[in-house]
């Protein structure tokens, strides 16, 4: 079975990948940054037979040597700041970590399959944000990569250079990820902020939901079938891009009406959801849609839990916290 390397392993999306390896037996090594002793605890108490190595994406020379030791098959890059929100407070970094870091990876990547001569396959976490305001829809691989975002420029970075290497004989797929969630989302993410809020709202039938563009479109997945397609682009025998999408696209209010409902506030459920003009975010594209037409064709891929069920996951998940923690 493969030996495979995973940056970002404490996210959302690392963890589930992280699994679903371990679980067909597959030897997962993970990078973790040395002061996050909390999310690695988190990692291992799920997947206790990962192997933890401290290391920061900016630091070309750590990244490069963990990337000698392991000796991976299969590289998953997926660290990074992945926050639009964020990447707008914090642009240079977002560069540095979303964009750049990504050349560090496939740098050192190349450089074992040159010596080894083994094949070592690569995977860049593209995002649907590469697109900007996209002027077609719904988006596919052949959508022009115009970003809007402080951390779309730095994805369009790192998924060029994922072409370049291509070029130059590294096999590097890339998934052009749309959004996809889980309740392992952090709160800071506007999907995992309503569930929270249903979650309180719901246990007494007070509170409020402040939100920003409650009208913005997206197309939102299950992380789960995310990762799957992930470990599919890397093992097909042509490395290529790849758009994961659902191809079904709701409204943020339409989010929240489903998280309040399934909080159980029914048709009370618009007195609990407000608009603040504060929360509006420079820039987003009004609607993002992907057709994942090919990594069907190609991958064999779909996805299999449907919006509203994604949401129920989240919203019971955030009720159940709330419940453990007796509030
Ligand atoms: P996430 O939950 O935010 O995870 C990001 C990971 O990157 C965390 O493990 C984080 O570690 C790590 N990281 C951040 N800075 C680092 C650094 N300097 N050195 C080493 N590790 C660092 O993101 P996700 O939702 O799993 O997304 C995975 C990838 O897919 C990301 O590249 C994201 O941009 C992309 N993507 C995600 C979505 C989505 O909807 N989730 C959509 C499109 C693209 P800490 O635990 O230490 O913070």
């Amino acid at each position: 079975m493969p030996r495979v390397f995973i940056t970002g392993i404490t996210g959302q999306d690392g963890g589930y990948l992280a699994e679903q390896l371990l679980a067909e037996g597959s030897e997962v090594y993970g990078m973790v940054r040395a002061d996050d002793d909390d999310a690695a605890g988190e990692l291992i108490s799920r997947a206790p037979r990962v192997v933890l190595h401290g290391g920061d994406l900016a630091d070309a020379d750590r990244v490069g040597a963990l990337i000698d030791e392991i000796r991976p098959d299969e590289i998953y890059n997926l660290a990074g700041i992945s926050s639009v929100a964020y990447s707008w407070q914090e642009p240079v970094l977002t560069a540095q970590l979303s964009g750049v870091a990504a050349a560090i990876v496939l740098e050192a990547a190349w450089k074992l399959q040159e010596r080894t001569g083994r094949r070592v396959a690569c995977l860049q976490a593209s995002s649907a944000e590469i697109f900007g305001r996209a002027a077609t829809s719904p988006q596919d691989e052949s959508t022009p990569v115009r970003p809007v975002t402080p951390y779309g420029a730095a994805k369009a970075y790192a998924h060029h250079m994922a072409g370049v290497y291509r070029g130059r004989g590294l096999p590097v797929a890339t998934c052009i990820l749309f959004n996809h969630e889980s309740p392992r989302r952090p709160l800071a993410f506007v999907t995992r902020k309503i569930t929270a809020a249903a979650a309180r709202i719901g246990a007494d039938g007070s509170g409020v939901l402040r939100l920003g563009n409650i009208e913005a479109r997206r197309d939102w997945g299950w992380a789960p079938d995310y990762v799957d397609a992930m470990v599919r682009a890397v093992r097909h025998e042509i490395a290529d891009d790849y758009v994961v999408a659902t191809g079904q696209t709701h409204t943020v209010a339409e989010f929240a009406e489903v998280a309040l409902r399934r909080a159980g506030l029914g048709d009370s459920w618009r007195d609990h959801l407000e608009v603040d003009a504060e929360l509006l975010r420079p820039g987003d594209a009004p609607t993002m849609v992907g057709d994942a037409g090919k990594a069907s064709r190609e991958l064999g891929w779909e996805p299999t839990v449907r919006f509203e069920e994604v949401v129920a996951l989240m919203v019971d998940h955030d009720i159940k916290l709330l419940q453990r923690s007796g509030a």
